[in-house]
């Protein structure tokens, strides 16, 4: 089933992403598409390897590790594989984020930073994370505010077992596309300013847009899409 869906499903987003690039003279290769495959079956995941697929989110770090487990068991041979961590980091789970995912999206406060940084092992390579800010302002979402984000960014910039790649946010959700849009073109603003204010800043990924704003979100310079439903359907009860 998941097989079929991919099938028909990724051509048409892949063509989606090029043409919202096109539309403001980007390449397509400049977004890649990680498939965010919370909430279905061990059977999306192998569909997305067979369809070539190799970029995968997940929300949880539970359901992360359990997943990555079973594919060990299965002997699922992907080496190329790379595993996104897009959800919330509680930070008494932070120490197992390492091992479990090869990038975190969702650094979403100086404390979750600290936790990272005081728990990692010596001498490991540095974590890639991507800096989530809040740039629509809801409160129930999680990130820095965009002052906060310049204010700490140098904190983070100073903690030798992360390697910031870039930032990430979440649209609000409502039927406002204009909203939506000036949420994506805030962080890419807030990119670019910090890349002139921060020294040592090189930040180039930005990680926005999800299944209902992912051209949107490529129109205002997405990296990253992540997308669930658009490729593998509703996720299942
Ligand atoms: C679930 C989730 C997605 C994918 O959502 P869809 O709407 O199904 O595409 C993307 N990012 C985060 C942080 C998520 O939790």
């Amino acid at each position: 089933m998941y097989q079929t869906r991919l099938e028909e499903n990724l051509p048409r987003v892949r063509e989606r992403v090029a043409e919202a690039a096109a539309r403001v003279g980007r390449s397509p290769e400049e977004v890649r598409i990680v498939a965010v495959t919370k909430g279905h079956p061990l059977e999306a995941i192998r569909a997305a390897l067979a369809s070539g697929i190799r970029e995968l989110g997940e929300n949880r770090l539970g359901e992360l590790e359990e997943k990555r487990r079973l594919l060990d068991e299965l002997a699922v041979d992907a080496p190329d594989l790379r595993w996104h961590m897009v959800g919330h980091l509680q930070r008494r789970k932070a120490p197992g984020i390492r091992d479990a995912a090869h990038v975190l999206h969702s650094l979403d406060s100086l404390r979750l930073a600290e936790r990272l940084e005081r728990t990692a092992p010596d001498g490991c390579p540095p974590l890639p994370v991507l800096i989530q800010v809040n740039t629509s302002g809801e409160e129930s979402k999680y990130g820095f505010t965009p002052e906060g984000f310049l204010d700490e960014l140098d904190e983070i910039l100073e903690m030798t077992s992360l390697e910031v790649q870039g930032l990430m946010t979440m649209a609000p959700l409502t039927d406002d596309r204009e909203l939506i849009r000036a949420t994506f073109r805030r962080l890419r603003e807030l990119q670019e300013e910090a890349r002139r204010t921060h020294q040592g800043y090189g930040g180039h990924e930005l990680s926005m847009g999800m299944s209902n704003d992912y051209e949107l979100a490529v129109e205002e310079g997405s990296t990253l899409v992540r997308l669930g439903t658009v490729l593998f359907g509703e996720r299942p009860e």
